[in-house]
C-alpha cells in the first residue's frame, strides 16, 4: 500500500523534483531565482521549461495553464496545449521558456476597476517562481501574477508579492541595528484554518438561494440548531468521514500541508488547518483548497458551502489567518528570545505590530469586508467590527510595567530594564484562550479572525504586511539615526505602548459594552459594513502608507475600491432577485396551494354536516391569508428597491442604498416567508427546510 509520504506532492514540481531533473547549474540559477529574487535568464528559463514539460507530460498532461488569481476571488486559468505539429503530419510536445514566463491571457472580461480602459487593453501573466507548478488533472498549472501592459496588478498576487517584498526589506534594516548581518531574508508564513459547511447535493439542487447565492435566503429556525453544542469537536459522521479522507489525499498529492480537521460549533460545519508555508505559497494553497474542498464534495454527493453565513441563527464560517514573521535563518521574530537581547528585538516587533493595527485599523477591517461576511462581524458569534489586539495578561503587564518603568512583578524590586532583563517565555495557555478577539497574539504569532471563509487571504496578508511593514520603516528610520541605540529603543518601545496601547483589550470582544468602551472612550473605529469600510482605503494616511511601500499606485487603490464596492453591490442584488423570485415563483404558490386544500377540506366537511365545528380550518385558512398579503406586500417593497438600485449610476451610492434601504426589505420579506414556512404543510413547502440541510448528511 501506498504511504503518504510516498504520494505527498507527487503533483508538484517542487524542489525534489528540479534538483533530480534541472542540469545543475540551472538549478543552482533558479533557486537564486526563488530564493533572491534574482531575475530569470532565458536559457535557464528554456531548460526549466523543458524539465517542467517532459515531468508534465510523463504525468500524462496534455495542457499547460498560466494559473492567476483575479479580482474576481477565484482563480483562473486558460489551457493550451502542448501539441505542436511535426513535419511528417505528427505532432511534438513543445513548451518554451517564453512561454514558461509569460502568457496573455484574454483578459477584457476581468474586473479591472477601470484599469484596463485607461491604461492598455491587454493584460499579461507572469510566473511566480516562488510558487511550485502542480497537476490538476491533465493540466499543468503554473501560478502567475496577473498586470495589464503599463505595469498595473490585475491580481491580488502582485501587491502581495510586494507587500513581502516591503516587510522583508524593512525587517532587514531593524534586524542589521540588532547586529544580525547573517540573516538575508525575512518572511511572512501564514496558516490559514478554513471552516465550511457540508449539505447534502440533492438537497442543494432544490434551493435556488443556494445555487443562486451559497447562502439560505429563507428557512424558518428547525427545533433543534447548535443549542446542545454537541456537534464541536463531536465524532466525525461516516460520510463526511469518507469526504474528508478523499480530500486529504489530493491536497496532499498538491503538496499542501492539511494538517487538521474536525467539526466546528454549528451541525454540518467541519474545519480544515494547514500547516503553514510561506505567505504567497499559503495563498495559493488556500485558493486550492477551496477549489478542491468543492470538487471533492459533489463526487460524494454532497456540496461544500465556502459562504461565510449560508444560514441565519447557527454560526457562519470564518478563516483564522495565523501570521509571522520569520528570517532564513530560522528564527520567528515573534517569539521571546534567550537573551535580554533577543528580548528587546521582540519587543520591538511585537511593537510594530500593534502599531500597525492601532494606525491601520480601517485597512484589516476593509481587508475582510464582503456582503458575506458582513453577516458574521459583529454577531455573537465572530469577532466584532471594532479591530483590537488581545496579548493576554502576562504580556501585557509587561508592557504596562516597561511604559510605566514600574517593577513587573510586584515581589521584585527592580524595574525591567531592555537589554538586561530576560522575558519569561509566554506559554500558550490553552485551558484560557480568547477566541472572542479579532486579533490574537497565541505565542508565537498572531491570528487575525475576522476573514471570512470564502475569502482570499491575499488582501488581508497585503494589508498586514504593509501595515507592519510601515511601523517598521518608522522604527528603522529612528534607531539608525540614534547615537545611543539602546536608550532610543527603550524610549521608542516605551513610546509606542503609551500611544497605541488603545489597541490593546483583553476582555471578551461580544461584549456590547466593550463596543461602547472602544468607540467612545478609546476613539477606535468601528465600520460596520462594507460601505462603512472600503471608502477608508481612499484616505491620505491609506493611500500614502501603501504606494509609498510601492505595494499599489494610486490607480490600483482606487480599481480596488470601486470592484470591492461593485462586487457587493453585485452579490446583493443577485440575492434580492432570487429572494423575489422565490417568493413569487415558489413560497406564494406553496401556501396558497395549502389554503386551498384546507379550504377543500372545510367545504367538503360543511357539505357533509352543515355548522361542523371548524375553528381550525377557518383560523389557519385565516392566517395563511393574511400571511400571503404581507408577503406579497413585503416582496413589492423589496421589488420597489430593486428597481431604485437600477436607476443608481454611481457603485458608491449604490452601497450605501443597499446598506440602508435593499437589506432591511429582504430582512422583513424573510420574517413573513418564515413565518409562512411554520404554518404549511411540509408536504407542501417548496424546498428543503434548514433541518433537513444542518442534519442531512449522515
Ligand atoms: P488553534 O489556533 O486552532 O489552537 P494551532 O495553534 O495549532 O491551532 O494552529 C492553528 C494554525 O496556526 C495552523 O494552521 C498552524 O499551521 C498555524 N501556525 C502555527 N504556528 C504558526 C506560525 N509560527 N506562523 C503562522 N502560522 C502558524
Ligand atoms: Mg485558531
Amino acid at each position: 500500500m501506498q504511504t503518504v509520504s510516498d504520494y505527498f506532492g507527487s503533483l508538484v514540481f517542487d524542489d525534489r523534483v528540479m534538483r533530480a531533473r534541472l542540469p545543475e547549474k540551472v538549478y543552482k540559477s533558479l533557486k537564486k531565482t526563488i530564493d533572491e529574487g534574482v531575475s530569470l535568464d532565458n536559457q535557464v528559463a528554456n531548460a526549466v521549461a523543458e524539465a517542467m514539460r517532459d515531468w508534465a507530460v510523463e504525468h500524462g498532461a496534455t495542457h499547460f495553464t498560466h494559473w492567476f488569481q483575479p479580482l474576481t476571488g477565484i482563480t483562473a486559468e486558460k489551457h493550451d496545449s502542448f501539441i505542436s505539429p511535426s513535419p511528417d503530419g505528427g505532432v511534438i510536445m513543445e513548451f518554451s521558456g517564453k512561454e514558461l514566463i509569460q502568457g496573455e491571457p484574454d483578459a477584457s472580461s476581468f474586473p479591472s476597476g477601470g484599469l484596463r480602459a485607461t491604461f492598455e487593453a491587454r493584460g499579461y501573466t507572469a510566473w511566480d517562481p516562488t510558487s511550485y507548478a502542480f497537476l490538476k488533472g491533465k493540466t499543468l498549472c503554473i501560478p502567475t501574477a496577473f498586470c495589464s501592459y503599463g505595469g498595473e496588478a490585475l491580481d491580488k498576487k502582485t501587491p502581495l508579492l510586494r507587500s513581502m517584498q516591503a516587510i522583508n526589506k524593512q525587517a532587514l534594516r531593524v534586524l542589521k541595528l540588532f547586529g544580525n548581518e547573517d540573516v538575508k531574508c525575512v518572511r511572512t508564513s501564514v496558516g490559514p484554518e478554513q471552516e465550511y459547511f457540508l449539505v447534502d447535493r440533492e438537497m442543494f439542487d432544490k434551493r435556488k438561494d443556494l445555487v443562486f447565492c451559497g447562502r439560505t435566503l429563507f428557512g424558518a429556525k428547525p427545533p433543534k440548531g447548535q443549542e446542545l453544542d454537541d456537534h464541536y469537536f463531536g465524532s466525525i459522521k461516516p460520510r463526511v468521514a469518507e469526504f474528508m479522507e478523499d480530500l486529504n489525499e489530493e491536497l496532499w498529492k498538491l503538496g499542501v500541508l492539511a494538517k487538521t480537521e474536525h467539526n466546528e460549533v454549528a451541525p454540518a460545519q467541519h474545519e480544515l488547518a494547514p500547516i503553514y508555508t510561506t505567505t504567497n505559497i499559503a495563498t495559493d494553497h488556500n485558493q486550492l483548497t477551496m477549489e478542491i474542498m468543492q470538487k471533492v464534495a459533489l463526487r460524494h454527493g454532497l456540496v461544500c458551502l465556502l459562504h461565510e453565513k449560508p444560514f441565519a441563527g447557527v454560526n457562519g464560517s470564518g478563516k483564522h489567518n495565523n501570521w509571522s514573521l520569520a528570517t532564513d535563518t530560522g528564527v520567528n521574530l515573534l517569539t521571546p528570545g534567550e537573551t535580554p537581547y533577543e528580548n528587546a528585538q521582540f519587543l520591538l516587533f511585537l511593537c510594530a505590530v500593534i502599531q500597525a493595527v492601532d494606525d491601520y485599523q480601517d485597512l484589516l477591517r476593509l481587508s475582510v469586508a464582503t456582503a458575506g461576511n458582513d453577516h458574521r462581524l459583529g454577531a455573537n458569534e465572530a469577532p466584532p467590527a471594532v479591530v483590537s489586539i488581545f496579548l493576554g495578561d502576562e504580556l501585557t503587564a509587561i508592557l504596562d510595567a516597561i511604559e510605566a518603568d514600574s517593577p513587573y512583578n510586584a515581589a521584585e524590586k527592580t524595574v525591567m530594564k531592555l537589554g538586561v532583563h530576560v522575558l519569561p517565555k509566554f506559554i500558550r495557555d490553552t485551558t484560557d484562550r480568547n477566541r472572542t478577539s479579532p486579533f490574537a497574539f497565541t505565542g508565537n504569532k498572531f491570528e487575525f479572525r475576522m476573514l471570512g471563509s470564502a475569502n482570499s487571504i491575499a488582501c488581508t496578508n497585503i494589508m498586514l504586511n504593509g501595515a507592519v511593514a510601515q511601523s517598521l520603516k518608522l522604527f528603522a528610520d529612528e534607531l539608525e539615526k540614534a547615537d545611543d541605540f539602546e536608550g532610543a529603543l527603550h524610549d521608542l518601545i516605551r513610546r509606542t505602548i503609551h500611544e497605541h496601547k488603545r489597541i490593546i483589550f483583553n476582555g471578551n470582544g461580544y461584549d456590547d459594552a466593550w463596543i461602547k468602551e472602544a468607540t467612545e472612550k478609546r476613539g477606535l473605529l468601528n465600520l460596520r459594513t462594507t460601505p462603512d469600510a472600503m471608502p477608508t482605503i481612499l484616505e491620505e494616511k491609506n493611500v500614502s502608507m501603501l504606494t509609498g511601500l510601492k505595494i499599489f499606485t494610486k490607480a490600483e487603490i482606487e480599481s480596488r475600491y470601486e470592484i470591492m464596492m461593485e462586487n457587493y453591490v453585485k452579490t446583493v442584488s443577485i440575492e434580492a432577485q432570487t429572494m423575489l423570485d422565490m417568493t413569487r415563483r415558489e413560497i406564494l404558490p406553496a401556501v396558497e396551494r395549502y389554503t386551498k386544500e384546507l379550504s377543500d377540506t372545510l367545504a367538503s366537511k360543511l357539505a357533509v354536516i352543515p355548522g361542523l365545528p371548524s375553528r381550525y380550518e377557518t383560523g389557519a385558512i385565516t392566517k395563511l391569508s393574511t400571511l400571503a398579503d404581507q408577503i406579497d406586500a413585503q416582496a413589492g417593497e423589496l421589488e420597489q428597491a430593486v428597481l431604485h438600485l437600477k436607476t443608481l449610476t454611481s457603485v458608491t451610492e449604490s452601497a450605501f442604498y443597499i446598506r440602508d434601504a435593499v437589506l432591511s426589505r429582504m430582512a422583513a420579506l424573510r420574517v413573513v416567508c418564515d413565518e409562512a414556512e411554520t404554518v404549511t404543510d411540509e408536504r407542501c413547502w417548496p424546498f428543503p427546510t434548514y433541518g433537513d440541510l444542518l442534519f442531512g448528511v449522515r
